[in-house]
């Protein structure tokens, strides 16, 4: 599984870090999503499809 963002279109909502906080965070300045991990295991893929579908802005991408 492979993860993407668009940074530049993260409006900072957060909510992908707390659906899947072993693969996104938040930059404790600008507030827009940190990747923590691009290629996270099959077992977080369905919390990872889970802050793709939150994602207000829709920047995240899973291959
Ligand atoms: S949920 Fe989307 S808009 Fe919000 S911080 Fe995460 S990537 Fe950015």
């Amino acid at each position: 599984m492979n993860v993407t963002v668009d940074h530049d279109r993260c409006i900072g909502a957060g909510l992908c870090a707390l659906t899947a906080p072993a693969v996104f965070d938040q930059d404790p300045e600008e507030a827009v999503v940190v990747l923590l991990d691009e290629t996270p295991p099959e077992e977080a893929r369905s919390a990872v499809a889970q802050a793709m579908d939150r994602c207000p802005a829709g920047v995240i991408h899973l291959r």
